[in-house]
């Protein structure tokens, strides 16, 4: 047997291969990160290593993970995690994978909040949890809320805020139907915001992903709507608000706030220049 296509390079390389055969996007990092999982040790290491030899435990198990990502599994449910700000976050079948750019949103949310004493905060559609949880670890004396819809997501998001320290309350409630704290000092979300239509085509990865936190109705502005009339009984005057939005969709959710009474409405930018964020004040 050649043991030298045993050594972590060459069965990187080899999976990685596979990978890109069946059409995954990204198939040497995926292939990288699987074994980096398996081993304990740092993916870019691994794929400098052409002296280790793996133990068939371990080619077992790599195997596993390899054949369900095969299947187009999302990476992030094999590994069990997604980092976002800093921290690992739990992620399953029953949440959004933390976006690199609803960092942006956090990053916004925690610097507009920094110079107020324990101000309120309300992360609306929170998931996984990791806004309303970055947020409330940045600035601990702020009483940090999370809502969502889904009980299987407000679970996932209350284990992540247990296990990395962050008090967090989280409500289950239909946008503000059951909300009965407030006002806020800010409202932060990131509601579903993708166009029916739209979510049949997305990747298989992302079909994969619960549709209720995807799929923003047939233009996409469904809740955008409904945040629109209903944030402004729960802020405080002044209060802010700060919604991801799709990339095309800022003059639409700005006309839609200022139809009722938000001002000073203005999109933050990406560092691809794109608008991901509306903000505005109440
Ligand atoms: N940005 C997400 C995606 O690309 C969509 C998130 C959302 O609908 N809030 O799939």
């Amino acid at each position: 047997m050649n043991t030298d296509a045993l050594t972590p390079r060459a069965l990187i390389l080899a999976q990685a291969r596979r990978f890109e055969a069946a059409g995954i996007p990204d198939p040497l990092t995926d292939a990288a990160a699987l074994l980096a999982h398996v081993t304990g040790k740092h993916a870019l290491s691994l794929r400098l290593d052409t002296d280790s030899r793996l133990s068939a435990a371990a080619l077992h198990e790599y195997e596993t993970l390899c054949r369900r990502r095969l299947d187009r599994e999302p990476l992030q449910w094999i590994l069990g995690t997604q980092s976002f700000m800093g921290y690992d976050f739990e992620v399953c079948m029953d949440v959004l994978i933390p976006r690199p750019e609803t960092e942006l949103l956090a990053e916004h949310a925690i610097a507009r909040l920094q110079d107020l004493p324990a101000p309120r905060v309300l992360d609306l559609c929170c998931g996984s949890g990791c806004i309303a949880v970055s947020v409330a670890l940045a600035l601990p004396g702020a009483p940090v809320t999370g809502s969502d819809l889904s009980a299987e997501a407000l679970a996932v998001a209350a284990r992540n805020a247990m296990r990395l320290g962050a008090q967090v309350r989280f409500v289950r409630s239909d946008l503000f139907t059951d909300i009965d704290s407030g006002p806020f000092d800010l409202i932060v979300s990131n509601p579903p915001y993708i166009p029916s239509a739209v979510c049949e085509t997305l990747q298989e990865e992302v079909r994969r992903e619960p549709m209720m936190a995807l799929d923003g109705g047939p233009d996409g502005l469904y809740f955008y709507r409904r945040i629109a009339k209903e944030a402004p009984s729960h802020l405080t005057s002044g209060g802010r608000l700060l919604m991801e939005t799709g990339h095309d969709q800022h003059a639409a959710v700005a006309a839609l706030l200022a139809e009722n009474g938000f001002r000073e409405i203005h999109p933050l930018y990406d560092y691809a220049g794109i608008p991901r964020i509306t903000e505005a004040v109440c």
